[in-house]
């Protein structure tokens, strides 16, 4: 290896950004390639309309990583804004404050509902889960057994179709433990209740940081930062190749506008989904783990942008639709994130509508989806967007991990199989197909940056320790 290995980062989003930033602040030679014209990913910005807005809501979270959260207080300075959380959720035909407060929802849901999640709580207390020993866990049996069929058929089982396109007993348990942050009566009470628990996290749940230019703001600084430290950053440039050298390390082949180009590396961080990097390997694959990668799949996301001709629609960020009576999982209003007024007499919506890539969702035309959408607003009691000035529509074909029952083998037959690849990282959201924040990518790409020996050489052991690690995230909406 020469004097200062070089390393190529794939995936410009922020755990790719995050990586280019570390590796460089370490002196390794580093380039960044994005395929998009942005850097970002699922959290990155746009313009529209005189907004930034982003690919559906997102927030950083408080619970961050305190490291990770000191350091992007230091790259945004004063443009990152701490915020009150102001969402409402769809409940029984009701709306109750998100996310939720004991008295709100004591005083708002229905007394059917309250009645009934109690009656479960007791039966559970009184008798256990009940569920026959030696079934198989899925996401339905976890949840029914912690939190009863009252909470399950109006929230989660509803929301879980609607949201990754299968019945819940489709679903792996894994699903529950990393999706689900209170998975019994007990754990949602010790988080909404600050005596009955940890005060410090309910105080947590109460607001969120946001950057003053959106959330995409985030990316850009550690993107830019990392070009400041000596990265190379290549937008538009699509990873396409990636050969092994027979002398060590690899070669990395993208598509341009420029026609192809290739970077020699020492070492590969890949931060694309795993089944894009398992597809672009050379020499191949073997069928079984082509098959397996193939085998991952992603739920889509095809995100609705109303412009609308009025000050404000609501006073909310967010509203969460759980039920299956409506298209939409959640709108949210730029505006309200980061409190900035500008610019003034129209405000835009984001609705954020799950799919498969290719489906009828996918597919249809921004006025076709606007109209759907309009009709789902009023029809849960909340004024028509309109004057609705222009419609724009953004399509995100990864946008969630499926955990199909089964998933756990195909992603270890993937990801055993990458981690023979000598000089070949695989992390993020999409590299090991987690559910996870843009908090959690940014630890991953700090581990990974932290495993690195100077030399070039990579601590695999302790790699797999925080691994481990990753495993108890827990995402947090
Ligand atoms: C609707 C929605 C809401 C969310 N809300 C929140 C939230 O509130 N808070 C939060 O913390 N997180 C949220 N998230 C999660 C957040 O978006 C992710 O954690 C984050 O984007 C993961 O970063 P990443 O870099 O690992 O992956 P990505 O952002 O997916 O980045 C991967 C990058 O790889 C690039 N790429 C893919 N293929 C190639 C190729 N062949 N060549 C070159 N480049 C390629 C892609 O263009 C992309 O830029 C949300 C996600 C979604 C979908």
């Amino acid at each position: 290896m020469s004097e200062r290995p070089r390393i190529v980062v794939l995936g410009g989003g922020p755990a790719g950004a995050g990586a280019a930033l570390f590796l460089a602040e370490r002196g390794f030679a580093v380039d960044l390639l994005e395929r998009g014209p942005s850097v970002g990913g699922n959290a990155g910005s746009f313009d529209l309309a005189g907004f930034r807005v982003d690919f559906g809501s997102h927030r950083l979270h408080p619970r961050a990583d305190p490291a990770i959260l000191d350091r992007l207080r230091g790259l945004l300075g004063g443009d990152l804004l701490t915020r009150p959380r102001h969402g409402r959720i769809r409940l029984l035909g009701r709306w109750i404050h998100f996310p939720l407060r004991p008295v709100d929802l004591a005083l708002r849901s229905p007394r059917s509902f309250a009645l009934g999640a109690a009656l479960d709580a007791a039966r559970k207390a009184l008798r256990g889960t009940g569920r026959p020993a030696g079934d198989e866990e899925t996401f339905a049996s976890v949840l029914e057994a912690g939190l009863g069929p009252t909470i399950c058929r109006a929230f989660y089982f509803p929301y879980a179709r609607k949201i990754w396109g299968l019945a819940p007993a489709e679903i792996s348990a894994e699903q529950a433990r990393r999706r689900v942050s209170a998975s019994s009566v007990g754990a949602i009470l010790r988080r909404l209740l600050p005596f009955a628990g940890d005060s410090r996290e309910a105080g947590l749940k109460k607001v969120f940081h946001y950057p003053r230019r959106g959330f995409g703001q985030i990316t850009e600084a550690l993107a830019e930062a990392a070009v400041a430290a000596g990265a190379g950053l290549h937008l538009g440039a699509e990873v396409r190749g990636l050969e092994r050298r027979p002398e060590g390390g690899w070669e990395v082949v993208a598509a341009t506008a420029d026609g192809e180009r290739r970077w020699s590396a020492d070492r590969v961080f890949s931060t694309v989904p795993a089944r894009v990097l398992v597809e672009t390997l050379r020499p191949a694959a073997p069928a079984e783990v082509l098959a397996a990668a193939r085998g991952l799949e992603s739920r889509a996301m095809v995100l609705v942008y109303l412009v609308v001709g009025r000050p404000r629609y609501t006073e909310y960020d967010a509203h969460y639709f759980p039920g299956e009576d409506v298209p939409l999982t959640r709108l949210s209003e730029p505006r309200n994130y980061s409190g900035v007024a500008e610019p003034e007499g129209r405000t835009v919506l984001c609705a954020e509508l799950p799919c498969a890539l290719g489906d009828e969702v996918w597919s249809a035309g921004g006025d076709e989806l606007a109209r759907r959408i309009a009709g789902a607003l009023q029809s849960s009691g909340l004024p028509a967007p309109e004057p609705l000035v222009e419609v724009e529509v953004r399509r995100l074909p990864h946008a969630y991990p499926i955990y199909r029952r089964g998933f756990e083998e195909r992603f270890a037959r993937v990801d055993g199989w990458l981690a023979g690849r000598e000089g070949l990282l695989s992390f993020g959201r999409q590299g090991l197909f987690a559910h996870d924040n843009t908090h959690h990518t940014l630890v991953m790409a700090r581990s990974a940056v932290e495993c690195l020996r100077d030399n070039g050489g990579f601590d695999h052991e302790e790699w797999a320790r925080r691994r481990r690690a990753f495993e108890e995230h827990v995402v947090e909406d």
